[in-house]
């Protein structure tokens, strides 16, 4: 029978997993640990946790009588979701109930019915600062630890010793093929089970020159695809799957290819969804429509869809060869989000979607050589390589790992991000002289984000600046994407209504205006969902943030009320402001040259590190109008762009 008409129950029994569960099940009973490989899409994250749970893993019964649960951690937030979903639904339960998720934020567990939690592995991390033993747990599933995140890293170190405490927990390790030897000899031999895979061919098609313009390129490749393979008799021989590198160039990649479709004179019937991790979860799920013999689906995906996520039917990739990466740089102690060629290792992995239900073609949007010289690497840099440690140090800092020359890193981190890290911590008073942890270090780690963000929340607590109830929702705002939506036909007025919101010489005022008129429509309107959406629309915001905004300080002032920490308002703008030049002194820059005259920009230089030259950035709300810009400012963050840029500055008054 076709897919699509076979009943959930038969779909997971064709999955390749399922032909090996007895020996799989074998295997991990027998092992404290076990590495599982297996191609994308032979089961691993959706049947492994119900196989544990089918053969009883998680029937052993905790000291309060309460049954042990099955983990399975996954590095995105969406694939928790997504998979969590699939597997109630395989299930037959509700989401929540047997079968749930947590990610930063939002728990969607229930205590007394939950036997598989799906996690983000920064959860577990965090789980493990208040039970460093996991007790709930009989077994913990560490999916696509190839990924090689930094929480994998620093997991799979905390496990070493954690399983020497806990002899009865299993711990399964499951990797695409890339980096699996690594594990194995991580944990002293630990035996591989490969699950048998079905892949097909796929021809690899390099680009003769290098692309000038990826969106560009790949936009003509699907379509070049699409037309060239759908005759009367069939429309659809296979649906195509993009990799893109991040929401905006999927946005512009989806738009064009609209665009170009409609010129054309009755073209084949051809769907366009866009995938990337902040999308509404109900458009999400789209891309997993059952292949359709009359109408092509194209899916345009980040890096999401290379192991993490499934969907089947595809037998044409297109990839741009790129990924949007954090790197972090010690020497100016600034973060960037860069574009850059993907590793041989991943190329190879994006090509094989193509070979999932049968022979498939890669296009890669650049050229053979490409791969053979010194622009690819062979394989990913692990993320502990290149990024700000800071958040991590302070998390294993607070479990008391105080030597991290000797914990045990799967690839230890260069040591001038290390002393970076630590310094950074140091300044901001998290760590005293001599390394350890202070008093406020160990309160900032009490809230699952970044250091600078927690000390504000602290800080604003103390009688001195007395103005938590204000700084929870800058926090708040600060940990969603942008409120502001600025569509392009309409950014003259967008512009013009979002000057309403903006409050003097600061952008984080502006985002806790916002906020507050968003309550108070809240308030008005009865949280009708249509009335707010109506009023965010009029007001060129996102309705989504707002919701998302909402949350994220729900659950901070749980956080405040379990450590009881005090909820004030503030007494005047300036106890913000003052709280603000506390908590970001090392953040602070002061003017070296105005913006005469109104068409240069306004330069600033860090008042520690006077070596580079900073820019408001063009979304703030200092940047408007013909007023001088301030002499003193602090800002949340330096993003590397076209140029160095401020984003979310504050005037302020260090005097
Ligand atoms: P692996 O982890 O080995 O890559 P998965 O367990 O994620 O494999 O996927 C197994 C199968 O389940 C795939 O065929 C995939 O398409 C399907 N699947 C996974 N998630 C969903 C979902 N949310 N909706 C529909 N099908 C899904
Ligand atoms: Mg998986």
């Amino acid at each position: 029978a076709p897919i699509d008409t076979l009943s959930i129950q038969q779909q997971r029994r064709q999955l390749p997993a399922f032909a090996v569960r007895k020996d799989l099940i074998r295997a991990i009973s027998e092992n404290q640990v076990t590495i599982v490989i297996g191609e994308t899409g032979s089961g691993k994250t959706t049947q492994l946790a119900q196989f544990l749970y089918e053969e009883g893993f998680a029937s052993s019964l905790d000291k309060n009588g309460q049954k042990k649960i099955i983990g399975c951690t996954q590095p995105r937030r969406v694939a928790a979701m997504s998979v969590a979903k699939r597997v109630s639904e395989e299930m037959n339960c509700k989401l929540s109930e047997e079968v749930g998720y947590v990610i930063r934020f939002e728990d969607r567990t229930s205590p007394q019915k939950t036997v598989i939690k799906y996690l983000t592995e920064g959860i577990l991390l965090r789980e493990i600062l208040i039970d460093p033993n996991l007790e709930d747990y009989s077994c913990i599933i560490m999916d696509e630890a190839h990924e090689r995140t930094l929480s994998t890293d620093v997991l799979l170190g905390l496990f070493r010793k954690l399983l020497m405490r806990r002899k009865d927990l299993k711990l399964i390790v499951t990797s695409a093929t890339m980096n699996a030897d690594r594990f194995t000899r991580f944990f002293g031999d630990a035996p591989q089970f490969t699950i048998p895979g079905r892949t097909f061919p796929v021809d690899i098609m390099f680009s003769k020159t290098s692309c000038q313009d990826y969106v560009e390129s790949a936009v003509k490749q699907v379509l070049t695809i699409h037309l060239q393979n759908s005759s009367k008799s069939k429309l659809n021989d296979g649906d195509i799957l993009v990799f893109m590198t991040g929401q905006e160039d999927i946005e512009v990649t989806c738009e064009l290819l609209k665009e170009k479709l409609e010129m054309l004179d009755d073209p084949p019937p051809l769907d366009i969804y866009p995938i990337y991790s902040t999308l509404p979860a109900d458009l999400q799920k789209k891309i997993f429509s059952k292949k359709n013999e009359f109408r092509r689906k194209v899916v345009v995906a980040t890096n999401i869809a290379e192991t993490s996520l499934t969907v089947d039917g595809i037998k044409y990739v297109v990839d741009t060869g790129l990924i949007k990466m954090k790197v972090y740089n010690p020497k100016l102690g600034m973060e960037t989000l860069q574009v850059v060629p993907v590793s041989v290792a991943n190329a190879q992995q994006r090509s094989g979607r193509a070979g999932r239900t049968g022979p498939g073609v890669a296009y890669r949007l650049y050229t053979e050589r490409a791969t053979k010289n010194d622009q690819m690497h062979l394989q990913p840099i692990p993320e502990i390589q290149r990024t700000n440690l800071s958040n991590v140090m302070l998390l294993l800092k607070s479990l008391k790992v105080d030597n991290l020359q000797r914990f045990p890193f799967l690839d230890p981190p260069p040591q001038d991000l290390l002393s970076r890290s630590l310094y950074d911590l140091w300044v901001i008073g998290a760590l005293d002289n001599f390394g350890n942890l202070t008093s406020l270090g160990s309160d900032m780690s009490n809230f699952p984000m970044e250091p600078t963000l927690s000390k504000l929340i602290i800080l604003s607590c103390k009688n001195e600046f007395h103005c938590s109830e204000e700084i929870l929702t800058v926090v708040s705002m600060l940990s969603i994407p942008s409120v502001f939506f600025r569509p392009k036909e309409r950014a003259q007025e967008a512009d013009s209504i979002r000057e309403k919101y903006v409050i003097a010489e600061s952008d984080h005022l502006t985002l806790l205006n916002v906020y507050n008129q968003w309550q108070q429509q809240l308030v008005k309107s009865n949280s009708s969902y249509k009335k707010l959406s109506i009023w965010c629309d009029k007001n060129f915001l996102q309705i989504k943030s707002l919701i998302r905004a909402r949350e994220i300080r729900n659950q901070l002032v749980l956080i405040m009320k379990k450590y009881k920490l005090p909820i004030s308002k503030s007494r005047s703008d300036d106890d913000v402001r003052k709280c603000l030049c506390a908590a970001y002194f090392q953040q602070l820059a002061r003017l070296i040259k105005n913006n005469i005259s109104g068409n240069s920009q306004a330069e600033y230089v860090n008042l520690r590190n006077k070596v580079m030259t900073m820019y408001l950035h063009p979304t703030s709300a200092l940047n408007g109008g013909t007023d001088m810009a301030p002499n003193f400012v602090v800002y949340h963050e330096l993003l590397l762009t076209t140029k160095e840029y401020m984003s979310c500055v504050t005037a302020v008054d260090p005097l």
